[in-house]
């Protein structure tokens, strides 16, 4: 079997490369060239003329490009499912971090000065589980000389050190005793726990700035991550800016009065006040209390020249990178599926008793409609919600998630730029600063005629498949893209020593 496949890879490889056109074909699809399995798109024109009235049919105009298609990355955020664009993703995060820290990209660099904090927020306990240790920080789990016995005869007592790939990590002691359905309906609610208490930090920032005659806010990206056990926790970095009374938008210093010890407060005051209760339901009419762990742990950010990492200092590259780190990790880190469950899938994922199944089994049960939904009314909320709290169906839908399905990098809005326009200008250089039009050969159209009424031409896009034709076409677009990252950073390299000779 495996001598089969390998046979038809070559052959493919060599039917590819022996066509005349292969060197059309590997520019065509070098944009998308290193990512492993692309979105190939068909594109239909519709030409109008100045009135806005269509002339003649649709053209198909991928038609006379290789392979008929365009070849787009598929822009995935997690490495186990396309290695390059989680890649991508991630550095991409790192310069929408980084930039709001340092500045540029849009971002005035003066930012650099206002106080910066980096603050990890975590969810409570559900249970005794065994503890990681830090690398260099070797910990014991849980040493006790006269350890507690739980209801179900287990010992609460562990003398390892449990480092981050170990499996016990995370693990709990006893299956029975921890929550699940509070862990998974905790990471349902994050995102509004999040929200209610930025706001609540924005207050308390607020008294604290009053009587100094001063107004501040605070901006922030934050990344989501997994702990061990499964719950999900959020690391933020949070940013003091003054706020211009003659146009909100601009990113000012704040006033000397207001430190990094006011930001500090505000928000170990936010995190310990805000608690609220879940919606009811069907299996626990008082609803679930949702609040956040004990250990929040908040740092100072020290930009030091250079970015230079100090010892024991948290620097600003540093920081943004090991944010970014993070919004390429899925649930798989935390030893989970990557796919949405269906009842089938659930069945063999949870075939054994262990932490995994138990915590896909709480999503899946408590976001099973009960039978008493009988109103398309009820059927609505129960799906999607309504108001801030959401519906409890989503627990079915983000059960893969472990119940969380926010997303994984956000900002606040004057944090800094955005991802959607870091890709925009990625895209634009990939095509050499060529619009669409231009790309597909639609060349003689202005770039503003794409965009102004009644506009000449209107493209639709068909997806004609995903992933490489063959596993030779993958194997020779992959391998240029490789070739291509190493001839930039042998170039990267030259420049460096024709500026910095030795
Ligand atoms: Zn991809
Ligand atoms: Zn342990
Ligand atoms: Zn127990």
């Amino acid at each position: 079997m495996a001598e089969h496949r390998h046979l038809a890879t070559s052959s493919e490889l060599l039917y590819r490369a022996s066509d005349p056109e292969y060197f059309r074909w590997l520019a065509h699809v070098m944009p998308a060239a290193a990512c492993s399995r692309p979105i190939r798109l068909r594109v239909d024109a519709q030409w109008h003329d100045t009135t806005g009235a269509p002339i003649g049919p649709p053209e198909r105009v991928t038609d006379d490009m290789p392979d008929g298609v365009l070849y787009v990355a598929c822009k995935n955020r997690r490495a186990s499912v396309c290695p390059a664009c989680a890649q991508t993703y991630r550095a991409d995060t790192y310069h929408l971090i980084h930039a709001g820290l340092v500045g540029g990209k849009g971002v005035p660099d003066t930012v650099v000065n206002h106080p910066c904090l980096f603050a990890t927020f975590a969810a409570p306990s559900f249970g005794p589980v065994h503890s990681v240790s830090k690398p260099g920080k070797p910990r014991l789990c849980r040493p006790r000389r006269t350890p507690e016995t739980c209801p179900h005869g287990v010992r609460l007592a562990c003398f390892d050190i449990h480092s981050s790939d170990d499996p016990m990590a995370g693990e709990p002691f006893c299956l029975d005793c921890y929550d699940y359905h509070h862990q998974a309906v905790w990471n349902l609610h994050a995102g509004e726990l999040w929200r209610r208490t930025t706001i609540a930090a924005h207050r308390r920032l607020a008294d604290l700035a009053r009587p100094l005659g001063v107004k501040v806010r605070l901006s922030y990206a934050k990344v989501a991550e997994y702990q061990h056990r499964g719950a999900i926790h959020f690391h933020a970095m949070i940013r003091l800016d003054g706020i211009d009374p003659d146009d909100s938008d601009r990113v000012i210093a704040p006033p000397a009065a207001i430190t990094p010890e006011h930001v500090r407060l505000a928000l170990a005051d936010a995190v310990a006040s805000t608690v609220f209760s879940t919606d009811t339901h069907p299996r626990n009419r008082a609803g679930w209390p949702i609040y956040w762990g004990e250990q929040f742990d908040v740092r100072t950010v020290h930009l030091s020249p250079g970015d230079v990492d100090d010892v024991g200092q948290i620097t600003s590259t540093a920081v943004a990178g090991y944010l970014a780190k993070y919004a390429t990790k899925g649930t798989e880190d935390a030893g989970h599926v990557s796919k949405r469950l269906t009842s089938e899938s659930l069945w063999f994922y949870t075939e054994r008793d262990t932490h995994q199944a138990r915590q896909l089994q709480a999503c899946w049960y408590l976001g099973e409609r009960p039978l008493a939904c009988t109103t398309p009314l009820e059927r609505d909320r129960w799906r999607d919600g309504r108001g801030t709290l959401p519906g409890w169906g989503k627990l079915q839908r983000w059960a893969h998630m472990l119940g969380y399905g926010g997303h994984f990098t956000t900002k606040s809005r004057r944090y800094s730029t955005t991802l959607t326009a870091l890709r925009e200008v990625r895209k634009a250089f990939q095509r050499g600063q060529q619009p669409l039009a231009v790309e597909l050969g639609l060349t003689g159209i202005q770039d503003q005629d794409l965009t102004d009424d009644p506009s000449p031409v209107n493209l639709t896009y068909l997806i004609e498949g995903i992933g490489w034709r063959t596993t030779g076409d993958a194997a020779l677009a992959n391998t240029a893209a490789a070739m291509a990252r190493e001839r930039r950073r042998i170039a990267r390299e030259e420049v460096m020593t024709m500026f910095n000779p030795a």
